[in-house]
């Protein structure tokens, strides 16, 4: 087993800069001092050689930007760090395979209204901002987030929330982006009452990867303010255990306190957390901060991100891996985004060995199989 315990991710490399508590623990001097340029990255970490033209020619694509709490947790030499490769370009960004797709999930053609994805029958995807703390290399909205795309998001307000009003159908307003919740209080304020006006919405949740990147921003203010719109939830996104530090354990400490419940979603990649042990490891530590597992993600099929990609039978080998063998809790459902737009598909081991009319043979964690009889039609009752 690793070590599971929750390591600060406070002023390592900064430490030689003088960086006060209070500025460190600012999620504004957090922002202002993202690590985005070569020069910035090269003065703390030995890059590669894709590492470095990987930072000189992706830009154009998705912006490079890490907050200095999260670039504090990469390893200064090693580029195979798991985190390292969840935020520091390569070179392999520009390598475009023939099965990679502009907009593999198929979102630009089910917005009724730009920036608002409607595709399951009852809840949207409310694409609220393009911009992230820092930007993850396998984004799913590559095309849009970050502004230096040629593709703008392009939200259109008052036409959204007119859609919601005369839907009726829609019970679940999901907002993500981007990164909502880098919105002020007050601009979050706003947007979450004038979803709460509209009297067939149940049920609210946020999208948001701030808990992990820049955790100085879940404040006590933000979590008053957030509870005051129950049924809140909030989707984190994590994917190796050493994301959760001391620093982000206390702010979902914070959220969960607030009455806020979470799950955390993960996207299977190559050589990152592709494998049994690093997801225990994972969604352990994810119970003891108090987030439920939901969703594990296969990579989708962005451009450029085929190095990050493993094969479908990965994330299967890892369900299996985890069910039976932990807590229940801890057990995320694999999804593939149906390339095109086919929305989210759950796949599973299969532990159904054979089945007719009579009965189904099964198998457990371990292998062993258990016949279940089936309730079959006698005809008559005799009794
Ligand atoms: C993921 C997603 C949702 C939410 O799906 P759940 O399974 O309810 O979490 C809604 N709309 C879109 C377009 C999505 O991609």
């Amino acid at each position: 087993m690793n070590d599971l315990t929750f390591k600060s991710a406070a002023p390592g490399y900064w430490a030689d800069e003088n960086i006060s508590p209070e500025d460190w623990n600012s999620h504004t001097w957090q922002l202002k001092n993202s690590v985005k340029s070569l020069e910035q990255i090269e003065k703390h970490l030995t890059l590669t050689e894709a590492e470095r033209a990987g930072i000189l020619l992706t830009g154009t694509k998705l912006a490079t930007a890490v907050t200095p709490h999260f670039f504090n947790l990469i390893h200064p030499t090693d580029p195979s760090c798991p985190l390292r490769r969840q935020v520091i370009p390569s070179i392999e960004e520009t390598h475009i395979d023939p099965s990679d797709m502009k907009d593999p999930c198929g979102e630009d053609s089910h917005m009724p209204v730009p920036g608002l994805v409607h595709r399951y029958p009852d809840r949207v995807l409310f694409l609220v901002t393009d911009r992230c703390a820092s930007y993850c290399r396998y984004c799913t909205r590559s095309r849009v987030v970050s502004g230096v795309s040629d593709q703008k998001l392009e939200t259109q307000w008052d036409q959204a929330i007119e859609y919601l009003k005369k839907t009726p159908q829609v019970r679940d307003v999901l907002l993500s982006g981007g990164d909502p919740l880098l919105f002020s209080d007050a601009k979050l304020e706003k947007l979450l009452r004038r979803l709460r006006e509209i009297p067939h919405i149940q049920f609210l949740r946020i999208g948001s990867r701030i808990p992990i990147f820049l955790p100085q921003r879940i404040t006590p203010a933000l979590c008053d303010m957030l509870k005051q719109f129950h049924p809140l939830f909030i989707s984190i996104h994590t994917n190796h255990p050493d994301e959760l530090t001391s620093e982000v354990r206390d702010g979902l400490g914070r959220l969960a306190d607030a009455g806020i419940q979470m799950g955390n979603q993960s996207v299977l990649l190559n050589g990152i957390n592709d494998s049994v042990e690093v997801q225990r490891d994972l969604v352990h530590k994810l119970l003891m901060c108090r987030v439920r597992p939901y969703y594990l993600y296969q990579a989708d099929l962005i451009e450029g991100t085929k190095h990050l990609r493993t094969g479908i039978n990965k994330g299967l080998e890892i369900i299996e891996g985890l069910r039976g063998h932990t807590t229940g809790y801890g057990i995320p459902q694999y999804v593939v985004d149906g390339p095109g737009g086919g929305g989210k598909i759950p796949l599973n081991p299969e532990y159904v060995l054979e089945k007719n009319e009579e009965r189904v043979v099964l198998r457990n964690y371990e292998g062993k199989k258990f016949i279940y009889p089936e309730p079959v039609e006698t005809g008559s009752v005799v009794n």
